[in-house]
């Protein structure tokens, strides 16, 4: 059969495969699907309907299409543009790596992202895209079909906030010599009011289909936007029933700053603003303590462990079973392509073991292989506020993923669970599947001319960079006195047990 235009309505065999239902291995089960809708799955040869197309899996083992609690799609267009870039550096060179102005700057650099990730398995995700100075109705639809074309499920959540990064860095500001204070004044943020205006907008008229793409608020970095800002995310998530997202306790420059302003940790701040419960989701999370964890956790919220980010931006290590011992729930992302270099979930889940063991001796205190597939697959899914994806199971949506058995990273299948975590770099994915129609078959992206959008992305990148040699000017100027201010503040002694991960 040709699969490629099968009828979705047709029931659909996939038969003779090894399955892994999230962290479990079935071992050899066959599937039906109907309606893109997992509706059996049962011992190997279990009756089909009349007229069922049939999937031969044999040599195939199956996983539940990857979930990308964290990624940013605008970044896609600058990838690995810095190389010793900490947090605060990748934040001031956003006005010239990522200062998009048309349509298909943003639909291109989405394309790309969905693309790649389709590619290595990986079927759903939360874009924090960014749109500054203020969220666009034009963009994120432009956004939006990106990912419906390229054919995999995405949350989007354009990124807002009212304060610069040398505005929300206390004393940052000041640290600049006086022509370079003139030089950041105009990068400066509409007030606040307008921003969620403009996002209640877009959420007013989303008229896509909610099973593939949904909306989402993402106030940036709470340190970047006033309280009053962040409580009006939290009316508009809950408004309009959408998830809400931030990056919590990224850097400790951040966490420093934190308490610098609010006189407590971030996480107790925006707690106290009401922000937590369960669909808010906390980017990243490498400074929260004990305390911080218990809050997230008390209020079902989740955790998009970026560990590959953290460690490229010199943030540090999460403590991932930490927090699955406060009751967060652990979704688990790449970030972006300027700080990772590649969205490649399956590096993202040897990186969230291997940095779970790098941080000590005792294996006992490591976070285990099905604990991260469960992350990356069922937590992810909870994350995005899709509670049918994420599991070979009846009821789930049919987002699988086939990788070759015959492929050297597989041989041999002694530990399917671990292989695929600690060894999986997604060269053995031959085909995926997004709602029970193939997207990716014998390892070709069906929905997306790559060597045109490789193309296209080239010349709107040498656009884009000649439109921005202004901004890179002043970024090159501002960048040693980050480098001088931020490691400074990130010295900070106080607290220095509630800091370093090692006591609370
Ligand atoms: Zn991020």
């Amino acid at each position: 059969m040709n699969e490629e235009s099968h009828d979705p309505r047709r029931p659909l065999a996939i038969q003779g495969g090894l399955v892994l239902d999230a962290s479990d291995f079935l071992g050899g089960v066959d599937v039906l699907v109907q309606d893109g809708i997992i509706v059996a799955v049962g011992a190997r040869g279990m009756p089909v309907p009349d007229g069922a197309a049939v999937v031969d899996a044999s040599r195939r083992l199956l996983h539940p299409g990857l979930v990308n609690a964290h990624t940013h799609g605008h970044a896609n267009l600058a990838r690995s543009m810095g190389d010793r870039f900490t947090l605060e550096l990748l934040l001031a060179a956003a006005p010239h790596m990522s200062p998009y102005v048309s349509v298909e700057e943003k639909r291109v650099s989405a394309t790309i992202g969905a693309a790649e990730m389709l590619l290595k398995g990986c079927t759903a995700c939360y874009d924090l895209f960014v749109e500054f100075p203020l969220p666009t109705e034009d963009g994120i639809a432009a956004v939006a079909a990106a990912y419906a074309q390229v054919g995999m499920r995405a949350v989007i959540a354009p990124m807002m906030a009212d304060m610069t990064l040398y505005e929300a860095i206390p004393g940052l500001m000041e640290a600049l010599p006086p022509h370079l204070q003139t030089a950041v004044a105009p990068l400066s943020l509409p007030p606040w009011q307008e921003t969620i205006e403009r996002m209640r907008a877009i959420l007013h008229s989303w008229h896509g289909d909610r099973t593939m793409v949904r909306p989402a608020v993402a106030p940036t970095i709470p340190l970047h936007c006033r309280d009053e800002f962040m409580v009006a995310c939290r009316d508009l998530a809950v408004e309009y029933d959408v998830g809400i997202h931030t990056h919590l306790a990224e850097s400790k420059v951040q966490a420093v700053a934190g308490v610098r302003r609010y006189g407590r940790s971030l996480t107790a701040h925006i707690e106290q603003l009401g922000l937590l419960e369960p669909r808010f989701v906390a980017a990243h999370g490498v400074w929260l303590d004990g305390d911080d964890m218990r809050l997230l956790g008390a209020h079902g919220a989740s955790v998009a462990h970026n560990p590959a980010s953290n460690m490229r931006l010199g943030n540090g290590v999460a403590d991932a079973m930490g927090m699955l011992a406060a009751g967060i729930n652990l979704a688990i992302g790449t970030d972006a392509t300027t700080c990772n270099d590649n969205l490649n979930m399956y590096q993202a889940l040897h990186f969230a073991a291997a940095a779970s063991h790098a941080r000590g001796p005792d294996p006992a205190q490591w976070i285990t292989a099905p604990q991260v597939l469960s992350a990356a697959t069922v937590g992810s899914a909870r994350a995005l506020g899709f509670d049918r994806i994420g599991r070979i199971a009846p009821g789930y949506a049919a987002d699988i993923v086939f990788l070759d058995l015959d492929a050297p990273t597989l041989i041999p299948l002694n530990a399917p669970v671990t292989q695929l975590v600690l060894g999986e770099d997604g060269t053995s994915v031959v085909d995926v599947m997004v709602g029970g129609r193939f997207v990716v078959r014998q390892r070709r992206l069906l929905t997306v001319d790559l060597p045109a959008l490789a193309s296209r992305a080239a010349e709107l990148r040498a656009e884009i960079d000649a439109r921005c040699t202004d901004s890179l000017h002043r970024f090159d100027a501002v960048a040693p006195i980050l480098c001088d201010f931020c490691p400074a503040l990130a010295r900070t002694e106080w607290h220095i047990n509630r800091w370093c991960g090692c006591s609370d």
